[in-house]
């Protein structure tokens, strides 16, 4: 059988990659921190899954509109506004299988074959691989620890071209936890006024998991309303991540076309999954609050443990639960048995097999200098891992 040719432009992601390799160590009976995960290590909170199972009982199990139950777009409108001071009517969102589909969704839809897309370093690997399906041009902007790997706004004005379609980022940011802050996402607003062709993606999943207080959204400045696709999601905020359901909010015109593909390709989002979210978006968000809590004392030791490790440059994140050290130090050494550690995807592999500790190597994200480690596993685990990073990290001359 022939696959199609479309699918040789994307791999499969680093990150399911690693969690694959640390499974297949586990089951050799290789006892593996595994600090390579994406997803929060809580149980969804009570209530949530009680309006699932009520949702069952009641039988509301039939196909749902493609775009989302109105309940939920308009709990969805409600909380744009209590949260992040947007005004987007019912018909401005639509709810999708997870962030992931929004993105998919919104990149399928706006990106023309040959239509540059900017994304600054370090990104979410899916960014790419979607713009790559659409047959768009990726250009990435580089970003560095030095500058809290966020972008700066002469590096955007200087990047835009005739050809640029769309610019997408995260805040928080997977993989390095950075935040921008209201003033800075407004020095971008200010240059993306002079280039009214680019559309942006905003990808604000890990809102809730915040740590230096409110979240700030490129969509609040009256300039950008029209311009920007808020993304955002469930799945990190509530701990839904198998539940699958996320949303977009933007100008209607993107979202009838993102309406168009989902009616192909889904007719929509889970149903018993929907009405969970309600719950959970009109609900108590005392266990969002604890989560992040716990998020902030894991964050703190990891961060802390990492910095006192010769050569190891950490980073001190203020949102989702990633810390992404520069690691670079270490390129050119060898470990105990000669072998060289030329880059990050080397060291990332010299942890999993000599440390045991898995984490993902930056170059998945763009960013070669550096590696991702999760804290989203429990202190016992993270204390154990930072004992044997520091101490394979020890080992190489
Ligand atoms: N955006 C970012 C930055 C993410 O890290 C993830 C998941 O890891 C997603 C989107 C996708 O989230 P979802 O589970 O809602 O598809």
């Amino acid at each position: 059988m022939e696959i199609a040719k479309r699918l040789d432009r994307i791999t499969e992601p680093q990150t399911i990659r690693m969690a694959k390799l640390s499974r297949e160590l586990k089951a050799q009976g290789i006892n593996i921190v595994d600090l390579s995960l994406g997803e929060p290590d809580f149980r969804t909170p009570e209530h949530i899954s009680a309006a699932a199972i009520r949702a069952m009982e009641e039988g509301q199990t039939k196909y749902p509109p493609v775009a989302g139950l109105p309940d939920l777009r308009a709990a969805i409108s409600e909380k744009l506004r209590r949260d992040n001071g947007l005004h987007y009517a019912a018909d401005e969102i639509i709810v999708s299988t997870g962030a992931k589909q929004s993105l998919a969704n919104a990149i399928l839809s706006l990106v023309n074959p040959g239509d540059e897309v900017l994304i600054p370093t370090p990104y979410w690997v899916t960014y790419s691989a979607l713009v790559q399906l659409a047959e768009g041009v990726c250009r990435f902007l580089p970003c560095s620890i030095d500058t809290d790997f966020k972008l700066m706004p002469e590096q955007l004005d200087e990047a835009i071209t005739d050809k640029t379609r769309l610019f997408i980022f995260s805040s928080p940011c997977n993989p390095s936890g950075s935040v921008y802050t209201r003033a800075e996402l407004q020095a971008l607003a200010e240059v993306f006024a002079q280039y009214p062709q680019v559309t942006i993606i905003s990808d604000e999943i890990y809102e809730y998991i915040n740590y230096m207080g409110g979240h700030e959204s490129i969509a609040q400045f009256p300039s950008m309303k029209d311009r920007v696709a808020v993304v955002n999601g469930f799945s990190k905020g509530f701990s839904m991540t198998g539940w699958r359901l996320g949303y977009m909010a933007g100008p209607k015109p993107l979202v009838q076309a993102c309406e168009k593909l989902q009616g192909q390709f889904t007719s929509g989002a889970n149903t018993i999954t929907q009405r969970a979210a309600i719950a959970a978006l009109l609900g108590d968000m005392t266990p969002t609050k604890l989560m992040v809590e716990a998020f902030r004392q894991r964050r703190d030791f990891v961060v802390r443990s990492l910095g006192s490790i010769p050569g190891v440059k950490a980073n001190h994140p203020q949102g989702a639960f990633y810390v992404f050290p520069d690691i670079s130090h270490f390129f050119g050494k060898k470990d105990p048995e000669g072998n060289l550690i030329a880059n990050d995807e080397d060291l990332s592999m010299y942890l999993l097999h000599s440390g045991h500790v898995s984490t993902v190597c930056g170059s998945a994200f763009g960013s070669p200098d550096c590696i991702r480690v999760s804290f989203a596993t429990s202190m016992d685990l993270l204390e154990e891992a930072m004992r044997r990073i520091a101490e394979a990290l020890g080992k190489l001359r």
